[in-house]
């Protein structure tokens, strides 16, 4: 059995920094890294590094970087039949400043991301792989190529999981939403879609039920250290993710979805899945860098293994 993933690809380029600029402030980095990155790629390279397989829909642009992401993917053993490379496009960039206390700040230059259109679907969805159950999304593509995916994915019978991250006003993601089974997103998100501040586990569930009732199968909202809601019809499960050393939370999010995917087309009941995804999320935010911090199935199982006792 097999995902999808319709996403970006980014080169992350990775600053330390003692704190955030202020505006106007002039700072010193301490440490530079390039790291392949993008949610698409992430989350497609922590779906394949976990065993499972999985094919990338996306773009990259001529240059260096978009090599170097095309032979990290594949290197990772993502299935890159459908990742294009534009004659005429930068590839996407990610400047993310890490803070000394972990936390991190990120803006970034899309690039041949924001060149996935609708009709690029037609090649990849005509021939889908006969194992193909899930396919996966989030917002770092067109919002009209999102929504074509999932609705293409519905008609394919797979399971449509999304993830609206970075997050995007109501009125755009709506329509994504009525096509979406599992929706995955964390506070800021969650508070960007519905106006609700989910700073507590009650107001987290109080977002999670306002987006339910688009028609969703489940909600679950990520609350960093405090691990993850799940929300489904009239269940709620709130589950503590496993205790760490906190290095760099890029990725968390990202390692927290694929976790989840992976123990989901194991056919896992959605509570496993859950743990499963707060027990890789964990793993990620102890190591530097987006993909370098992706967790293997053991590592994953070993973070489970080693929290209970
Ligand atoms: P994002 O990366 O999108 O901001 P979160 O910060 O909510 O998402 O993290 C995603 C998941 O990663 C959490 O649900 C949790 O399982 C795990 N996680 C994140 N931060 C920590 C942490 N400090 N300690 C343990 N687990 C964490």
């Amino acid at each position: 059995m097999s995902a999808i993933v319709v996403g970006s690809i980014n080169m992350d380029l990775v600053l330390n920094v003692s704190h955030f600029p202020a505006p106007g402030e002039t700072l010193t980095a301490s440490g530079l890294n390039y790291f392949p990155g993008g949610k698409g790629a992430n989350q497609a390279v922590a779906i394949a590094r976990m065993g499972t397989a999985v094919m990338l829909v996306g773009r990259v642009g001529v240059d260096g970087n978009g090599s170097v992401l095309l032979e990290g993917l594949r290197q990772n053993g993502v299935n890159t039949e459908h990742v294009e490379t534009l004659a005429d496009a930068s590839s996407g960039l990610a400047f993310i400043t890490v803070e000394a206390g972990g936390q991190n700040s990120i803006v970034i230059y899309p690039g041949a991301n924001a060149r996935l259109t609708p009709p690029d679907l037609d090649l990849p969805f005509n021939a889908l792989p006969g194992d193909a159950r899930i396919l996966l999304t989030q917002l770092e593509v067109p919002s009209e190529t999102v929504l074509r995916a999932m609705t293409l994915a519905k008609g394919h019978g797979l399971k449509t999981i999304f993830n609206p991250a970075p997050a995007k006003p109501l009125s755009e993601v709506r329509p994504i939403l009525s096509v979406t089974d599992i929706l995955i997103l964390n506070e800021t998100e969650a508070q960007i879609l519905t106006g609700i501040e989910a700073v507590s586990p009650d107001a987290a569930a109080a977002a999670a039920n306002k987006l339910l009732a688009f028609g969703i199968q489940a909600v679950i909202v990520t609350l960093g250290a405090a691990g993850s809601l799940l929300v489904s019809g009239d269940k709620q499960l709130k589950t503590a993710a496993p205790v760490v050393e906190v290095v760099d939370t890029t990725a968390a999010g990202d390692a927290f979805i694929a976790g989840f995917c992976v123990a989901l087309i194991e056919n896992r009941p959605m509570e496993q899945a859950v743990r499963f995804g707060n027990a890789a999320g964990a793993f990620a935010v102890t190591r530097l860098g987006a993909q370098p911090s992706l967790p293997t199935y053991q590592e994953v199982s070993q973070t489970i293994s080693g929290n209970s006792h």
